[in-house]
């Protein structure tokens, strides 16, 4: 308050100097530096609280973290070290130090960490590695002493035995020593590494290191040492049971219409992580609010899903030529979709979205951990079938087809790697980049000419369906099946198009022949 005010009247003087004709430039260089180098001081001083700490007692436990089963159960028997402390005592069992959970983000590692402090009936601090990395050396390691002995004087404050300190994105501050431009971060892990090993646990109250991060690979291999965080456990993307309970926690309070089918939805959102589970669940709750309904519809939950898929409509229009083009280019796709597997398109939408002008929306057949060489080729015809639609139709593509060409690029060249290529199997640390990339252009060669095979067929008859595809915007699985089926009967395409030279077909798909 008082600094707005001296700096409000500061200036008004200085300009009044200057109106007066004195010459204010020296004087206004002087309370310039002299401010900078206030704010430096002031920030330097507050620097060693200002690591933000969550509150003290989260409130949430072990049963509402949806999926995540094996990793609850992990991390449950690793706490029982804490809260069974004298049966281990008298085993003489070392208890535990650090735990570090692993997985991608919004997977619910800070959930799974607030947790273990309810179900210890512990003090919780969390902090991030980011927050402990300043410009000046030495702060970073004394908010890790900070930390360390608030985790302390709290707990002894509420009459705990235990507190929880949860380090967020550790390989910020964790990654391998030697590796930084300046010593600061070196210096912050040896702070923590010291403060970890100078943990008694013997001691009242207990304190336990919880850490997480996306790149465990990046992470100091003193940090993975007995005595430091030496449990890992995996917390990964929920598989389809997982997107289920955790679309039941996440509806749990919510108005949910009849019609709504949330074992199709979790069907739908192969991929999600629970983060964007809770996000779509808000954003169907949002859509609800602004059509003024008390219920919140599949339908809704279907467009929600679009909006986290593809991000919020864009405000772009593009002219009625572009649009009838994106038409034929998602009409491409659907086609070859079905083709390949009959009953998986969900529904072909031209509105801008993020970064497209619009999309196909497939319905996952079942999580998949492997694939076959036949179902990548099938992935790559998808991906290949809305440039060529347009080729077909209008005798020349278009830029939007870029992000078409990375997935089916980066198809090819896990079939390369995993040696399901013409070369066999390889090396992939020795496989040279000439040979992957000549491999991997020979695959989207061969695959094109396949996916304008299955195309072929159809392209008298594509326009006529993009026409309602721009007049809808958006015409669901159902309505386009029903236009395909037609369309093969009347103009007798054989599911079995005819391939061209030197291709045969298995299981639908069109393979080269050796
Ligand atoms: P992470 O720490 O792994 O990045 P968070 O625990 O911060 O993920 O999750 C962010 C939010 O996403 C949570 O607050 C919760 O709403 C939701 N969420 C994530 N994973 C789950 C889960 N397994 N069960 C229920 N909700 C989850
Ligand atoms: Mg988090
Ligand atoms: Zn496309």
């Amino acid at each position: 308050m008082i600094k707005e005010w001296l700096v409000g009247v500061g200036l008004a003087v200085l300009i009044f100097l200057g109106i007066l004709g004195l010459n204010v430039l020296p004087i206004f260089f002087l309370v310039a530096v002299s401010v900078a180098l206030w704010y430096v001081m002031d920030r330097r001083s507050a620097a060693p609280t200002a690591v933000r700490e969550a509150s003290v007692r989260p409130r949430v436990s072990f049963d509402e973290i949806g999926g995540q089963e094996h990793a609850k159960r992990e991390l449950m028997e690793a706490l029982d070290f804490l809260k069974y402390r004298d049966k281990i005592k008298t085993l003489g069992i070392r208890p535990l130090k650090g735990i570090l959970l692993t997985g991608p983000p919004g997977t619910g590692k800070t959930l799974m960490a607030k947790a273990a402090a309810t179900y210890t009936d512990s003090i919780f601090l969390s902090a991030s590695g980011s927050e402990f990395v300043e410009m000046y050396v030495g702060v970073g390691a004394q908010r890790v002493r900070d930390l360390f002995r608030r985790a302390r004087t709290q707990a002894k404050k509420e009459n705990k035995d235990s507190a929880i300190i949860f380090i967020d994105e550790i390989d910020v501050l964790g990654a391998r020593r030697g590796q930084h431009s300046h010593q600061e971060y070196d210096q912050t892990l040896n702070q923590l590494l010291t403060e970890m090993d100078g943990m008694s646990t013997t001691q009242s109250p207990l304190v336990l290191v919880m850490a997480a991060t996306n790149r465990p690979d990046m992470l100091d291999s003193a940090l993975l040492r007995p005595g430091r965080f030496d449990r890992q456990i995996k917390v990964d993307l929920p598989d389809k049971e997982g997107r289920l309970h955790i679309l039941q926690i996440q509806t749990k309070d919510k108005p949910l219409a009849d019609d709504v089918n949330l074992e199709h939805i979790a069907k739908e959102t192969y991929g999600f992580s629970g983060a964007q589970l809770e996000s779509l669940v808000n954003e169907a709750a949002i859509i609800a609010l602004r059509q003024e309904k008390t219920q919140i519809t599949q339908e809704m939950f279907r467009d929600a899903v679009d909006k986290v898929l593809m991000g919020e409509k864009t405000g772009r229009k593009p002219t009625d030529e572009e649009l009838h083009r994106v038409a034929v280019h998602e009409i491409g796709h659907a086609i070859v979709s079905e083709l390949m597997r009959p009953g998986t398109v969900s529904h072909i939408t031209i509105a801008p979205r993020g970064n497209a002008l619009g999309f196909v929306r497939q319905i996952p057949e079942n999580d998949r951990y492997l694939y076959t060489l036949e179902q990548l080729q099938q992935q790559i015809n998808v991906a290949l079938a809305g440039c060529l639609a347009e080729e077909l139709h209008y005798g020349n593509r278009s830029t939007g087809a870029q992000n078409d060409f990375m997935q089916a690029s980066s198809l090819a060249r896990t079939m390369v790697k995993c040696g399901l290529s013409r070369i066999g199997i390889v090396d992939e640390e020795n496989l040279p980049d000439t040979v992957l990339d000549t491999e991997v252009r020979y695959i989207l060669g061969q695959q094109e000419q396949a996916t304008r095979a299955l195309l072929q067929p159809f392209k008298q008859h594509i326009a006529e369906f993009a026409q309602s595809v721009v007049a809808e915007e958006s015409v669901s699985g159902d309505a386009f099946r029903a236009w395909l089926q037609q369309v093969q009967q009347s103009a007798r395409v054989d599911w079995a198009v005819p391939l061209p030279a030197g291709f045969h077909e298995a299981n639908g798909t069109a393979v080269p022949s050796a």
